[in-house]
């Protein structure tokens, strides 16, 4: 058994291969930049004007005549002697000749002649060439996770395709003989299994969505047989029971049949404490706890790591927060805990049904209070980490 500390320390130096593909830009949402964007164009390319109003020369002079019109997208030159003024409009070219844009509501017309009642400085208004980003800036780096802004910006520059980070695919196998489908009224001594949605939808929030589910029976020919078969499919394996002392736990052994080398078996931790981790030349295989609450708890603290890992992120943990014990605690257990809890207003409350077998009140966790095992008495408001489960993808 090893401490929390050093099973998260065998994730850090874990080496993965993370691979790269080019997608279109509409496809990149959540993924990882894989390359540093350099601006291909001027952002303006042209001298843009910033109002609707009036492009000048500026001038101690009030009173302009109105020559010709500029609107968005047009490309004409027109020239501008002293005292003549453009009629322009927000995003238009603004002529060579003029330096300022007098807003319109700063301007009073009799018929082609404006009079400026608020003169701007000049240059107002007018957007210069490259005024956001000129060409040939680094204007994305690598390692920039691609959301909405940054998918706009790579458009309004032209960009159709970028290189990122290729999520893996994931297995998931179940075990175990007492898990029955939903469907149907529960069958004498079994219950409904949970764990490969659960886990299914945990990816899913992570943006990870190839995702093949696997079953196996209590044996161990069908447990080998199912993880071969799953490893086929997969860059991570999750395995969810079987992986605990009992006579009719099979992983651990199936894992050795599939020449999967163990990493680390057993964390001392609660919940979750037979967690199994390895690796079969670029595949990793976790064994989870089957105890719904283990699986998903080990899943935040070791297994999602993991997989941003893959998926390109340098900083891949999930964020941690302090917060002030609402009460009292005691851990004499010696383990880790993770414990189940609501973080509301900077206090954490330690919620109940903390047993792994309950999903109840993880239902309502929005953090996991992590009490270290040397920790034995927290005191109210004493100040603690927690894990922000909330906070999915950065
Ligand atoms: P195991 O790790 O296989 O010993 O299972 C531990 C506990 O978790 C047992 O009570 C199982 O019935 C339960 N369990 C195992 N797999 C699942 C699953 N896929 N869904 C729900 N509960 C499960
Ligand atoms: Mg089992």
């Amino acid at each position: 058994m090893i401490p929390v500390t050093q099973a998260i320390h065998i994730i850090d130096s874990t080496v993965v291969s993370q691979r790269i593909k080019k997608v279109k830009i509409a496809k990149s949402l959540g993924f990882i930049l894989a390359e540093d964007i350099f601006a291909p164009i001027n952002m303006p390319s042209f001298r843009q004007s910033a109002m609707d109003g009036y492009a000048l020369k500026w001038s101690d002079s009030t009173t302009y005549t109105v020559t010709e019109e500029s609107k968005a997208g047009d490309a004409k030159h027109i020239a501008i002697h002293p005292l003549e003024a453009v009629r322009i409009f927000t995003g238009a070219k603004v002529p060579d000749d003029a330096d300022t844009v007098v807003m319109q509501e700063h301007v009073t017309k009799q018929d082609k002649s404006i009079t400026i009642t608020k003169m701007p400085n000049k240059g107002s208004n007018v957007r210069p060439v490259g005024e956001q980003v000129s060409t040939g800036d680094l204007v994305l780096k690598k390692g920039l996770k691609l959301n909405e802004a940054a998918i706009g910006f790579l458009a309004g520059l032209g960009i159709q395709r970028v290189a990122v980070f290729k999520t893996p695919k994931v297995s998931i196998l179940v075990t175990g003989n007492e898990l029955q489908r939903q469907g149907k009224p529960l069958k004498e001594g079994a219950i409904y299994e949970s764990n490969a949605v659960m886990l299914k939808m945990a990816l899913q929030r992570f943006g990870l969505t190839q995702v093949k589910v696997f079953y196996a029976k209590d044996t161990l020919k069908a447990t080998k047989k199912n993880i071969k078969r799953a490893l086929e499919y997969c860059d991570v394996l999750l395995i969810s029971g079987g992986i605990s002392v009992g006579d009719y736990d099979f992983v651990k052994e199936a894992l050795g049949k599939n020449d999967v080398d163990e990493l680390f078996y057993k964390i001392n931790q609660k919940p979750g404490k037979p967690l199994w981790f390895g690796k079969k030349d670029q595949q990793f295989v976790f064994a989870l706890p089957g105890n719904p609450a283990s699986a998903l708890s080990c899943f935040y603290v070791y297994v999602l790591p993991l997989l941003k890992k893959c998926s390109g992120y340098s900083d891949y943990h999930l964020p941690r927060i302090q917060a002030k014990s609402a009460t009292d605690f005691k851990n004499t257990s010696g383990k880790t805990l993770f414990l189940k809890a609501s973080l509301q207003d900077g206090i954490v409350s330690v919620l109940p049904s903390q047993q792994s077998s309950m999903l109840n009140t993880f239902a309502t966790s929005n953090v996991l209070l992590m009490v270290p095992k040397h920790v034995e008495t927290i005191k109210k408001q004493d100040q603690v980490s927690c894990i922000n489960l909330e906070c999915y993808g950065n």
